[in-house]
């Protein structure tokens, strides 16, 4: 799973600083979250191309987090584009867009389909990965997004397998995938025997505006990455409450109670030059050391642990 962190500003867009936004590409397929005005670059000079984005997920209904949207899906007459492009947001994200459309005269030649958030837990789900969502605490309704993996099978020990007699082939495919095989002397033996427990697989967590509570940590459990608000340093924690915002330490919490591999604090106050930055990132390893800092034009790969 490969995560790019095309912008981390919140608000609006800095000279080197894009709006907070974020795609994770994983087995081919590109799941971008949110897109503020001028995303359509931060994918230009990720050098992602936008053909190949599956799905948009839309966090909430502020202009810095869906403004760029129109301009991306009018590339769609630039590009050959024939699959279906789903976007996820709350429910009035739909008359946005069909306004759009409507009034800007957008040619578009491959389908939208819209899926409104509302009361949703799931959001996709396949053989592979869920898309799950979770209502945060902000001036607007707004959402998490975690792409999590299915468990993967348990490994299969060779040892085990020649132990109980079990010949190379076929039936060592079988038994990783879960079947008993039966030996030609009649003995059976079980999948369970030779193949060690399901092993977790890895998880994306995205959290952008919203006050603390203590339940975004259950949301974003063992997230191996957790790109997370962390708008204020800690002395601006009254700010950061009064416009439901978080500090970089109610971020850290967050990742630390959540017990996230690692965390990256985003969506960062204008107010914070670059090299202001680091101030934010002491305040967050105060509380949790597996605090970075999210830079625009980073990408991270998260790989299993076993
Ligand atoms: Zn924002
Ligand atoms: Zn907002």
């Amino acid at each position: 799973m490969e995560i790019f962190v095309l912008g981390t500003s919140g608000m609006m867009p800095l000279v080197n600083r894009h709006l907070t936004s974020v795609l994770v590409r994983r087995d081919g397929k590109m799941y971008l979250f949110d897109c503020g005005e001028g995303t359509q670059i931060a994918l230009r000079k990720a050098d992602l191309g936008w053909k190949g984005i599956d799905s948009i997920f839309i966090s909430h209904m502020h202009s810095d987090h869906l403004t760029g949207l129109p301009g991306l899906l009018m590339l769609s007459s630039q590009v050959d584009r024939t699959e279906p492009l789903h976007i996820y947001g709350p429910a009035l994200l739909e008359e946005y867009i069909e306004s759009s459309r409507r009034i800007l005269d957008m040619f578009i030649n491959y389908e939208i389909i819209f899926h409104a958030i509302e009361d949703k837990d799931v959001l996709f789900e396949d053989d592979e990965i869920a898309i799950r969502t979770f209502p945060l605490i902000h001036t607007k309704p707004c959402y998490a997004f975690s792409v999590t993996e299915k468990p993967r099978p348990g490994i299969f020990s060779v040892d085990k397998a020649v132990a109980f007699g079990v010949p190379k082939g076929p039936m060592w495919g079988r038994l990783q995938r879960g079947e008993d095989v039966m030996l030609e002397n009649g003995s059976v033996v079980r999948s369970a025997d030779v193949v060690g427990e399901r092993r977790k697989g890895l998880k994306f967590t995205y959290v952008t505006d919203t006050m603390y509570f203590d339940e975004i940590a259950n949301f974003a459990f063992e997230s191996d990455i957790l790109m997370i608000e962390g708008m204020f340093a800690h002395d601006l924690q009254d700010t950061a409450h009064q416009k439901k915002h978080m500090t970089a330490v109610e971020a850290a919490a967050v990742a630390k109670d959540s017990m996230s591999r690692d965390a990256y604090l985003m969506h960062y106050s204008p107010r914070y030059a670059d090299s202001e930055l680091r101030f934010l990132l002491k305040d967050a390893r105060s509380v949790y050391d597996r605090m970075h800092l999210a830079k625009d034009g980073m990408s991270m790969i998260a790989k299993h642990e076993d």
